[in-house]
């Protein structure tokens, strides 16, 4: 089994983890009807489209997504 030579240093040791500690932002895409940033594979919720025809009222459904 292999041993280390020398013992890593708190700073070495400290960097090694940070570099998988990043958060990375969730995958966005563009809506082909109002253009607005939307998560694939869900109904735009500012103009309801969803494969190019309008799936939800928008103005139904808007006070349960107000965080859009
Ligand atoms: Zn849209």
């Amino acid at each position: 089994m292999g041993v280390p030579k020398k013992k890593s240093s708190k700073s070495r040791s400290r960097r090694v983890r940070a570099a998988n500690m990043k958060l990375d932002l969730p995958g966005l895409t563009i809506c082909s009807n109002c253009g607005t940033k939307k998560l694939p594979h869900r109904v735009c919720l500012k103009c309801g489209f969803y494969k190019g025809r309008v799936v939800i009222d928008v103005e139904r459904f808007s006070y349960k997504y107000k965080y859009m």
